[in-house]
């Protein structure tokens, strides 16, 4: 609660403006960047949370944009510090939302996006039940590997580690608030847009 001063010298209390937490989830290659991407071309209004990660940059990654890429043990010390809002391993590599961010961008009335796997999905849900969460579907688990093949970016290894992971990813779809399958790409952004501003 926040204490207004008027010109006349009265005083009022009003709540402070509060905004929204989004999470987009769903298996690696079903097309979360892609639409995140054209979400916030479309609404610039709307705030990313820039994750951290273990994993390497991929070629045109960039620092503070994509992730920030930090140590194994740099990692280690958010976790021991508290300053993680959610964290998770995936596919050999540590993956987190840091909190201070998220947390600011909402008391100041912002919708904060977030676009992570379904452990961390599932510690946001349980710690965070008013936020609002999207699991994005694949059409098929073939489309599925022929996006990931097709974005060119993973080893043949991790490649099959996250078709693997991408099963169990998709039976836990409907714990999520709202299920999108994205076909055709404009049909799902537009879905996703509807839910978000609704
Ligand atoms: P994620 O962030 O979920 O891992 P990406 O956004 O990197 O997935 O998308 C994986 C690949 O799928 C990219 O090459 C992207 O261009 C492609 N893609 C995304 N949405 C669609 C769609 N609706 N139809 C066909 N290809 C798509
Ligand atoms: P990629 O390596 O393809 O960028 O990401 C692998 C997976 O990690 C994707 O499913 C992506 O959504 C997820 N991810 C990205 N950032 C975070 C995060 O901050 N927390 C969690 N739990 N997962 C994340």
């Amino acid at each position: 609660m926040q204490v207004i001063t008027t010109k006349s010298g009265a005083t009022t209390k009003e709540c402070p403006p509060v905004g929204k937490l989004i999470i987009l989830t769903g298996p690696s290659g079903v097309g979360k960047g892609t639409l995140m991407r054209s979400l916030l071309q479309r609404h610039p209004e709307l705030h990313y949370s820039v994750s951290v990660t273990t994993r390497s940059p991929r070629p045109g990654e960039v620092e503070g944009k994509d992730y920030y890429f930090i140590s194994r043990r740099e990692f280690e010390q958010l976790v021991a510090a508290g300053e993680l809002l959610e964290w998770a391993e995936f596919a050999g590599n540590c993956y987190a939302t840091p909190q201070k961010a998220v947390m600011n961008q909402i008391r100041s009335g912002k919708r904060v996006m977030l676009e992570i796997e379904l452990k961390g999905a599932r510690q946001i849900r349980t710690s965070y039940p008013s936020a609002l969460s999207i699991f994005i579907l694949p059409p098929s688990i073939s489309e599925l590997e022929k996006r990931i093949r097709g974005r060119a970016q993973d080893s043949d290894e991790a490649i099959a580690r996250r078709l693997r992971h991408a099963q169990e990813e998709i039976s836990a779809a409907d714990e999520f608030d709202l299920q999108i399958v994205n076909d055709d790409f404009e049909s799902a952004l537009n879905s996703i847009e509807a839910a978000i501003f609704s």
